[in-house]
């Protein structure tokens, strides 16, 4: 039977107030642009705009904006910093409209070259045995876990189509210089295609350094290949978290940064913590080595909720707000360094600093929005396999294939990149369009990962109330604002962290 029409002025369900209602904008001195806020402190909360401007205002403020309570003859300097900030205009549509869009479609800018990061998974083999490992290390059976000239060619191959004429190619494992031959072939392979292909590629080796020797050394000055490798703290710290069996992994690692810092140079040098239970007992211990040893940056990362790390929960499952607890006390210790003279940076703070004070785009993966899955990283495994995240490849060492976008052998460019399993993925991967993070404040600063949410959650979309990325993230963000809000000092500081400079 067909529905019988109900008129406009009769329905029950309208989400819209009468016309009228809205008339009073025309009198009431200003309009609303699109903004969002979340409470700072129990006096302050944070005014954020549609391209991540922020004030930090007295609590209460957003409502008084809504209610059109703000004046330019009451509260002039407030009024001023609305206008000229975008939250409010006094005309329907601001002027500087053509300024809006244009720090929008910057920010955005990471999105036009696409896939810059693509990781080459040059072998599964490693002499570690630490027990969070994420990539589900093997010891035996080399050249089944060794990736072959043919992978490496296909995966150059595509590496080379990428729109990006900037591509970095990092090379990962297991323990990456076990298949030290592999990543010289690779590397030789990619100098001729990138003449042929107009490509700057930058090269990444991650490696615990054990096997690290001169002859290695040589060919990375001479390729300016850049060092990532892993140190976990203090001695004690290092070697209960990254076992070597029969060596003493820390020494190793110190002794190899020292010699890769001689030889390729301080800047050419990077290292990477991994936070288990026990080094959440030592958040100053922890910075305090990073200092020793001359570091100017720390990134203080939580676990990985993939590989063996969700195997040992003992050692390696913990709490959200215990993790916050050590982010923050080492953040704090971090900062005494900077105001003794010390310059050194937190990472994860200065990515989340650059999305709020600068118009630039950050290119970090876990932190964007469309998501870095795809849209900034691919992943070759050893096997020929391909994989949307590092994240994903880690999951798929699970027994789980989800993010398995093909493989070396058959698929071309297009079904990787634009195929099915990428289009079911670009409908979670933006956080503007998923309930929760579309009115929250922080979104700008923030960005989506279904990885994470499909592993912690069992769905791709996620459910931000009890998401711990979401917790960790909306966390940090209002203590940074809140840190900045309240001593001038560390806003300086932060904003040096930014450009670099003591
Ligand atoms: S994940 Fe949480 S903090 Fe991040 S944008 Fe979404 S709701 Fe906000």
């Amino acid at each position: 039977m067909d529905k019988i029409p109900i008129p406009l002025q009769e329905r029950k369900t309208r989400k819209f107030n009468a016309f009228d209602c809205y008339a009073s904008e025309h009198t009431s001195g200003y309009f609303l642009l699109p903004f969002r806020f979340h409470e700072i402190t129990s006096e302050r909360e944070v005014l954020v705009n549609e391209i991540g401007d922020f004030l930090v205002v007295q609590k209460g403020t957003a409502e008084r904006i809504v209610k059109r309570e703000i004046s330019l003859d009451n509260d002039p300097e407030l009024y001023g910093d609305l206008i000229a900030n975008f939250f409010i205009s006094p005309t329907p549509v601001p002027g500087l409209l053509d300024v809006i869009s244009t720090r929008y479609r910057t920010k955005k800018s990471f999105l036009d070259s696409f896939t810059s990061l693509h990781i080459f998974v040059i072998s599964l083999r490693c002499e570690h045995t630490c027990h969070y490992c994420q990539v589900s290390r093997v010891t035996a059976e080399k050249h089944k876990y060794d990736m072959s000239e043919s992978h490496i060619d296909i995966g150059i191959n595509l590496m080379m189509q990428s729109p990006s004429p900037f591509v970095t190619m990092e090379f990962q494992g297991g323990e990456a210089l076990l298949a030290f031959e592999n990543i010289k072939y690779a590397i030789e392979r990619t100098k001729k295609e990138a003449l042929i292909y107009g490509k700057t590629v930058t090269y990444v080796i991650c490696t615990n350094l054990a096997p690290l020797t001169d002859e290695i050394l040589e060919y990375c000055k001479e390729n300016k290949v850049f060092i990532s490798t892993s140190l976990d703290g203090p001695e004690f710290i290092h070697n209960q978290n990254r076992h070597k069996p029969g060596a003493n992994s820390y020494r190793l690692a110190v002794d190899g940064i020292s010699k890769c810092r001689s030889i390729l140079g301080e800047e050419n040098v990077s290292a990477l913590l991994t936070t288990t239970k026990l080094s959440l007992q030592y958040p100053c211990e922890i910075v305090e080595e990073y200092v020793k040893l001359g570091f100017r940056n720390i990134f203080l990362r939580p676990i990985s909720p993939y590989g063996f790390a969700t195997r040992g929960e003992s050692k390696n499952k913990y709490d959200t707000l215990v993790f916050l607890d050590f982010y923050k006390k080492a953040l704090h210790r971090i900062i005494e360094y900077n105001i003794a003279g010390y310059f050194i940076r937190e990472d994860y703070t200065t990515i989340i600093l650059k999305k709020m004070l600068t118009p630039f785009p950050v290119g970090y993966v876990d932190l964007q929005s469309p998501a870095g899955l795809i849209n900034n990283v691919i992943v070759f495994n050893y096997d020929g396999s391909i994989y949307a995240s590092d994240e994903a490849r880690m999951l798929a060492e699970m027994n789980d294939f989800t993010f398995h976008l093909g493989s070396l052998d058959i698929n071309s460019y297009n079904e990787v990149f634009y195929g099915s399993k990428s289009d079911v993925l670009a409908e979670v991967f933006a956080n503007e369009a998923l309930a929760g993070c579309s009115d929250c404040a922080f979104q700008s600063y923030c960005g989506a990962d279904p990885v994470h949410n499909y592993t912690t959650q069992h769905d791709l979309y996620g459910y931000r109330p009890s998401s711990t990325f979401c917790q960790r993230n909306m966390e940090i963000i209002r203590y940074i604002i809140e840190l900045m809000d309240s001593d001038k000092r560390i806003e300086r500081i932060f904003r040096n962290w930014i450009t670099g400079k003591s």
